[in-house]
């Protein structure tokens, strides 16, 4: 057996939903500068991504607002400029990450020594009811999109919403079978039970959950049922699976507000975000987000896959978006992962798969092409 860490050295390893973008645009923050969980949030940068994480999907996130034309134009704006920001942050470092849309593209990319982001947009709310625009974000390199967030929106309805339209909407029928032309994978991470249910039979590319876990590891809207995750994987899909929802959320008063200021940090001047990273990471101590450990997101991994199957099973663990257990903070800690699989008797095959074999795969299958 290879040594575990030169394995996962070795291994492509890339993540199904990096909520880094985020950080982008912070004043005095860069995406090469490696940061310390004490005195930053930022739970990947290009120096801690070297050799544990070989990259993923960057994602375009937008929180949900009104229903409205001005609301759907304001959201519009600002998605187009995160995906800017995810391609200026790109070329600002040629040397060492380069922007991938197929899965060619990333086993060049970490064959050079270099890391790989895709893009993808979490929320489709920014298209309004013109679904002509997944087109444009598509010419942008986006290849994965999920529908609908924490709330129902004018595409589907959420898993932690009430329900608006029972699953999908008219107009999210038809954001399927768009999103089936284009080639881009439908990412149903956040969607209801009844939309989950109704764009697997609708679409004719495998569904990825970017960053879900199961409900019979942890009882949760957001994971899924065993049996949903193996109508998944029966259809091709695959579950990328995350550090969330493996316990009840400790969502105190004073985490709520500097949640919601996070989502903004890249509006705030440099003393106000070293005052929201050290608020943060002091309740991470004293009030902890997530009451799981590294312990029971291996036990809830090992469920995971043995309900999806090993070629049904990727990572998605939710980085800068709530993710990270005590024991796994941040992308330093995974090369710890690929040594428990291997002890747990996976082998490095399957790791390759699990790592992102499944994930390109599911890519492929989207778009249309062999690997
Ligand atoms: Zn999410």
């Amino acid at each position: 057996m290879p040594h575990t860490t030169d394995l996962h050295r070795r291994l492509l390893t890339l993540d199904a939903h990096l909520d880094t973008p985020v950080h982008f645009s912070r004043e005095g923050w860069h995406f090469n500068e490696r940061h310390g969980l004490e005195t930053d949030v930022a739970q990947l940068d290009m120096p801690r991504m070297a050799g544990n994480l070989s990259g993923g999907f960057f994602v375009i996130y937008t929180p949900q607002g009104p229903l409205t034309d001005d609301a759907y134009a304001a959201a519009l704006a600002s998605a187009r400029q995160r995906s800017r920001e995810i391609d200026e942050t790109l070329a600002l470092f040629p040397d060492h990450i380069g922007a991938a849309t197929a899965a060619a593209d990333a086993v060049r990319l970490h064959g050079q020594g270099k890391l790989v982001a895709f893009k993808s947009i979490e929320n489709s709310y920014p298209i309004g009811e013109d679904l002509g625009l997944l087109a444009e974000f598509h010419a942008q390199g986006v290849r994965m999109a999920g529908p609908v967030h924490i709330r129902a929106n004018q595409l589907a309805d959420s898993s932690t919403d009430a329900p608006r339209w029972n699953g999908l909407s008219p107009l999210g029928e038809g954001w399927v079978a768009e999103m089936n032309r284009l080639g881009m994978v439908i990412d149903a991470s956040h969607a209801s039970d009844e939309a989950f249910d109704q764009m697997l039979e609708a679409s004719r590319a495998p569904l990825i959950l970017s960053h879900s876990g199961t409900r019979g590891y942890f009882n949760h809207p957001r994971n899924l049922d065993d049996g949903r995750i193996r109508a998944l994987a029966a259809k091709g899909g695959v579950i990328g699976f995350t550090t969330i929802y493996l316990s009840a959320m400790h969502m105190v008063p004073e985490r709520a507000s500097l949640f919601h200021t996070m989502g903004h940090i890249g509006d705030l001047p440099i003393a106000e975000q070293t005052d929201l990273a050290r608020r943060w990471n002091a309740l991470d101590d004293t009030a902890p987000m997530w009451s799981a450990d590294f312990e029971d997101y291996i036990r809830a991994l090992l469920h995971t896959i043995n309900v999806a199957g090993v070629e049904h099973v990727c990572f998605g663990a939710d980085w800068d978006g709530g993710g990270g257990v005590a024991g796994l903070r941040d992308v330093t800690g995974l090369p710890r992962v690929t040594e428990r699989l291997l002890a747990a008797g996976f082998s490095p095959d399957d790791l390759e798969k699990m790592w992102s074999g499944n994930l390109l795969r599911v890519l492929s299958d989207a778009a249309g092409r062999e690997l």
